[in-house]
């Protein structure tokens, strides 16, 4: 997957960032910048932290693979072994970073973040939107905005669900002593 990249698709934001996005992997407009969710499902995504008015600057936003998986021009999904060579970056990022919060984009990251923390995947149909615990952190699955580009359904669903994170970044900022987020408007 590297071999066809344009530029390698790390992550970027605050580093010591209480919420953390994981999206699949770079598509053709992030693999052209060599930054994640730059085009249309990351506009998707700013609109959606608008909404909730969270600044982009004071999250992380990465990937489960760093590289763009494409074939024939096209995106595709990730395979295994790519997800398995990427995921020690990831990893690695989790730990320095130690969000509070991480909000899984779609299911390739939902599903590697539920195995990574042993809990039980189900459909997104059925956990986005929800706040999962584990060890002190919460795990908050959503549908990958791209999902919701032409579905105006799951995009009401995710205003819902990111009015949701909203409310528990504010608690969890609230819990390490800090003040909360309206406090900055
Ligand atoms: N989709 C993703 O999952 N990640 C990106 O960075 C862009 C689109």
């Amino acid at each position: 997957m590297y071999k066809g990249r344009r530029k390698a698709v790390p992550g970027e934001g605050d580093f010591k960032a209480e919420l953390m996005f994981i999206g699949e992997g770079p598509g053709r407009e992030e693999d052209l910048q060599g930054r994640p969710f730059v085009g249309r499902a990351g506009k998707l995504l700013d609109e959606l932290l608008n909404e909730i008015r969270v600044e982009r600057s004071h999250v992380f936003i990465t990937n489960i693979v760093k590289c763009r998986p494409s074939e024939g021009g096209k995106d595709r999904r990730p395979t295994k072994e790519e997800v398995e060579s990427c995921t020690v970056y990831l990893d690695r990022q989790i730990e320095l970073i130690n969000p509070r919060i991480i909000c899984t984009l779609g299911d390739t990251a939902a599903r590697y973040i539920f195995d990574k923390n042993n809990l039980r995947i189900a459909p997104l149909s059925v956990i986005h939107g929800r706040a999962f615990k584990v060890d002190g952190r919460i795990i908050f699955p959503c549908y990958h905005p791209a999902a919701a580009l032409y579905n105006p359904q799951l995009r009401s669903l995710f205003s819902e669900d990111f009015k949701a994170l909203r409310g528990i970044l504010n608690a969890s900022i609230i819990r390490s002593g800090g003040r909360t987020l309206d406090e900055f408007l």
